[in-house]
């Protein structure tokens, strides 16, 4: 039972039953590592761009095998999301995206199509494609807003302002491609207030999903380096589940919760340790919200 519109819940609406994640890596990098805008990328950011859990260095074709064999394991499903994870996936020519997201799509497992992408790499005729594969599967894309604070966004180095983003996402809106806002609580210089403050614009943006976690730091990331320097505060795990609760609690019912902890790589984690322990946090943020009674469980 849950108190918020979990992604096991739209799955489960959707498809009456749960379906698996598989997450790949495209072969793609990122303006923000390649040199095109920096090579130090946002400051969070570990050395394979944020896709951790992908089995880089195989075929596209290997990984989906791969990855679903251990979820046909693990959850017994037999419906799979592909979900391209690693650097920026819209960051090609179009015809090699093309190419890659239906060869993907030739798979009669596989029912949807998420793609973790930065608002700067949507051209004109990447969101022609996106809006056209849109009306033949399940697709969403993902992008790392963090903050709608302007400082935050120039502290992390994301290489393009939140203004930018914003009128971006109203072209998503229009041409009805869906989005998943990532947003990060505990980044140095925000408060309570600036968290919420993004959450708030979350749910003015027209965003299907979210996912939210606390800042976590690898020791392969710039941000290692600032943590050393910087010395500033880590959040606490009560501090990040009370946020969290209240984040919920703010939250439109219709807008998808995917993930309400972040999970980085165990061996390279530095702080904070308790994020390693992700069904400790997700069952001391249940705990609170039924406490808070935030919202209806939902069946
Ligand atoms: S946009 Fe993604 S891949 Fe690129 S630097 Fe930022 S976190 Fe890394």
């Amino acid at each position: 039972m849950e108190r918020y519109y979990s992604l096991n819940q739209y799955f489960k609406n959707k498809y009456g039953e749960k379906v698996g994640k598989l997450s790949l890596d495209g072969g793609f990098s990122c303006p923000n590592r390649d040199g095109t805008l920096s090579t130090a990328g946002c400051i969070f950011c570990s050395e394979k761009g944020s896709g951790d859990f992908t089995n880089s260095g195989l075929s596209i074709r290997d990984q989906i095998e791969r990855q679903k064999k251990v979820a046909k394991n693990k959850w017994k499903v037999s419906k799979f999301v592909a979900y391209f994870q690693a650097f920026t996936n819209t960051y090609g020519p179009v015809d090699i995206l093309r190419k890659i997201y239906y060869q993907v799509l030739d798979d009669p497992e596989i029912v949807g199509l998420a793609i973790a992408t930065r608002a700067d790499c949507l051209s004109d005729e990447i969101l022609d494609l996106l809006e056209e594969l849109s009306k033949l599967t399940d697709l969403w894309i993902e992008i790392g807003m963090q903050s709608v604070k302007e400082e935050t966004i120039d502290y992390i180095n994301r290489g393009y302002s939140h203004k930018y983003l914003d009128q971006k996402l109203k072209i998503l809106r229009k041409r009805k491609i869906k989005f998943l806002l990532h947003v990060i609580f505990g980044l140095p210089g925000e408060d309570e207030k600036d968290m919420l403050v993004s959450i708030n614009y979350l749910n003015e943006s027209g965003a299907f999903g979210i996912k939210i976690h606390s800042l976590y730091i690898q020791n392969d990331s710039v941000l290692y380096k600032k943590y050393l320097e910087d010395d500033f505060t880590i959040l606490t795990k009560d501090q990040y589940t009370d946020l969290v609760v209240q984040a919920l609690g703010l939250l439109n019912d219709d807008i998808v919760v995917h993930r309400i902890t972040g999970d980085g790589d165990k061996n390279k984690l530095v702080a904070p340790l308790w994020s390693a322990d992700k069904l400790s946090v997700i069952g001391e943020i249940n705990r609170k919200l039924k406490i808070v009674n935030t919202k209806k469980e939902r069946e």
